[in-house]
């Protein structure tokens, strides 16, 4: 039993740094203008410390939080709106590949002094700096890494960063099993999701 407790805290503090599915979502796209919950992202690209080996990521910031909206949050009266877009010039995260199995602490720590508490953050890095990383979620913050920002690793994160776990049953979007069959919150933890974004107020 004691066994059985040290492991749940363990999987949940490491989130989901586990490999992903590579398959994009196809979900039909559902807008709303009666929104209970807006909440602001900022989304932050993460770069090595010597500028000039800065990489691109080619994301267009706007398509991203609107595909999100439609295919996952506005159909549940949850809006995200494009927030600032930052850049984190730090080597730690930059190559987590030196952090293996730690991933999730470094990530933690590193941006503890550079996320707005009042928003969600998302920490955009290269997949081919982890070894078998899609993305990380806590405490506001999630990490998603370029090759997975348009699969259900997304709002997978977002609802780590906004205190959801992981849920078993195929086809929710914090389910850890066939990622790409990803598409649909519970109520209960669409209500978790609206209290922890009543939490969350500029
Ligand atoms: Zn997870």
């Amino acid at each position: 039993m004691k066994f059985l407790r040290v492991l749940l805290v363990l999987s949940i503090f490491a989130s989901c740094a586990t490999e992903d599915d590579y398959v994009p979502y196809e979900i039909e796209q559902v807008f709303s203008e009666n929104l209970d919950k807006v909440i602001k992202v900022d989304i932050i690209y993460v770069q090595p410390s010597n500028k000039s080996s800065k990489v691109s990521y080619g994301l267009n910031e706007n398509h991203f939080i609107t595909n999100l909206n439609g295919s996952f949050f506005h159909r549940y009266g949850i809006g995200l709106e494009m927030g600032e877009v930052k850049t984190l010039y730090n080597d730690e995260l930059y190559d987590l590949k030196d952090n293996r199995g730690e991933e999730s602490r470094v990530f933690l720590r590193e941006t503890q002094d550079f996320y707005n508490t009042n928003r969600i953050n998302i920490y955009v890095m290269k997949r081919s700096n982890t070894v078998a990383i899609a993305g990380i979620g806590k405490d506001k913050r999630a990490l998603i890494t370029d090759e997975f920002l348009y699969t259900s690793t997304a709002p997978h994160e977002i609802g780590h960063a906004l205190g959801l776990h992981h849920y078993p049953e195929e086809g929710n979007i914090m389910s850890q099993i066939r990622p790409y069959l990803r598409k649909d919150f519970t109520n209960a933890q669409v209500d978790t999701l609206k209290e922890t974004l009543d939490k969350i107020s500029e």
